[in-house]
């Protein structure tokens, strides 16, 4: 038996990683893991993350029941208020679903899988995915019977949007296709839309009556305002756009192993969102049957609590506020102190965990085996994984390798 499995080869970062691992060499630079580190390079436990731990230790009224098919019905309802804002009209008219999920991942997937069930497609079932995007949504859309095809967004010549690409592809697809859009902090490459372009992407849907899938795994992350890095999730819905957002809790609260995560469906009206929701539970029941608490229980204290609240937005810009001023060294190493040839702006124009340096693979290849700096060959580095005793390491090494 089993004979005839082919053998996969392993994942890319998670290649990276152990690679990393087992590197002896006492300066090695990892900036291929998407998960924040602090100036010492250590995972960090938010603040506020350890006190609602010790809350629900204590808590001696909870138990280790089965939670509802959906989810912890005060975590959905809070998560929902987060990304949509919390007087969104797709709340108060009663018409959004939302869904606990095995974080952003789960969250794709169970948007995925229902597309592929009740979506009227014009033709085979096509999900546009940016190119590039990150790697998993290829997978998770094959994985149901949708075929991913790719639309324009990065330009490497300006290291930046290829806006035109963009629109030009939203209006030669097929009325009502569906494009993948990420919220905020584009993964892997850290360029997103201004305002101003959101709104013509968000025009040029509505006329083609596309539907929009939100893949939003980085709010507060991106920026360190939670209502700035839902500005385009929030624009769709009061233009009226058919849309979904999958939600993920593993960056903006460092949950990453608590699998925290939400789907949320907005559709036309409340009695849709009914038969949505009867739909969502039949195919969550079959493949998880129901979601894990702990997590949930996290952060539905965290979004419940005024006070606490108050004290996770703090910790939300500790992280960004050191990411940004990482990329602000770096700009000013490469372009002040090293006078490294090339422009170096798109490092401070990017946003969020990632920035795409603009280097070739064999670029990123000769600092892997050179330097020991760990990076995708595409040139993403994770911001995160630079601190205040390693970056100038990494800047001259960069240096070396593009001059
Ligand atoms: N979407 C995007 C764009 C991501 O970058 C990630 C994390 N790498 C996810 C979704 C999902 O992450 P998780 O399942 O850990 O929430």
């Amino acid at each position: 038996l089993w004979q005839e499995v082919p053998l996969a080869p392993p994942d890319s970062i998670f290649k990276l990683t152990a690679a990393y691992k087992a590197d002896p060499f006492e300066k090695k630079v990892n900036l291929g893991v998407g998960a924040y580190r602090d100036d010492d390079n250590k995972p960090w436990v938010l603040p506020v993350v350890k006190k609602v731990t010790r809350i629900l230790l204590n808590d001696e009224t909870l138990d280790h029941e089965y939670l509802p098919i959906t989810g912890l019905p005060e975590y959905t309802a809070a998560a929902a208020k987060l990304i949509l804002g919390p007087s969104s009209i797709a709340l108060t008219e009663g018409r959004t679903v939302s869904v606990q999920t095995i974080s952003g991942t789960g969250a794709n997937h169970l948007g995925a899988l229902f597309l592929s069930r009740f979506y009227t497609w014009n033709g085979a079932p096509r999900i546009y995915l940016s190119n590039p995007t990150w790697a998993n949504h290829h997978a998770i859309f094959k994985n149901v019977g949708i075929e991913p095809v790719e639309y324009p967004y990065y330009d490497p010549k300006t290291i930046g949007l290829d806006f035109e690409g963009f629109i030009g592809s939203l209006r030669a697809a097929p009325e009502r296709s569906a494009f993948l859009l990420h919220a905020c902090a584009h993964n892997p490459t850290g360029v997103d839309p201004t305002e101003e372009q959101w709104k013509v992407i968000a025009q040029v849907i509505l006329e083609k009556k596309h539907y929009a899938f939100f893949d939003c795994a980085y709010q507060g992350f991106a920026s360190g305002d939670l209502d700035k890095d839902a500005w385009a999730v929030r624009y769709f819905v009061e233009l009226g756009v058919p849309l979904l957002v999958c939600q993920s809790f593993a960056k903006n609260a460092g949950l990453y192993g608590e699998r925290v995560g939400a789907l949320h469906v907005v559709s036309a009206n409340s009695e849709t969102a009914t038969r949505v929701k009867s739909q969502l539970s039949v195919l969550q029941r079959s493949e998880i049957s129901n979601p894990p608490s702990h997590g949930a229980r996290l952060v539905s204290l965290i979004l419940n609590d005024a006070g606490l609240f108050e004290e996770w937005k703090r910790d939300i810009r500790t992280m960004a506020e050191r990411i940004i001023a990482m990329r602000h060294e770096l700009h000013r190493l490469l372009t002040q102190e090293l006078k490294t040839p090339g422009n170096w702006d798109h490092i401070v124009n990017q946003i969020g965990m990632f920035s795409f340096t603009g280097i070739n693979p064999e670029q990123s290849k000769g600092l892997v085996e050179q330097a020991h700096i760990y990076l995708t060959a595409n040139g993403r580095i994770s911001m995160a994984g630079l601190n205040s005793h390693n970056i100038r390491y990494f800047a001259e090494n960069l240096d070396k390798v593009v001059r």
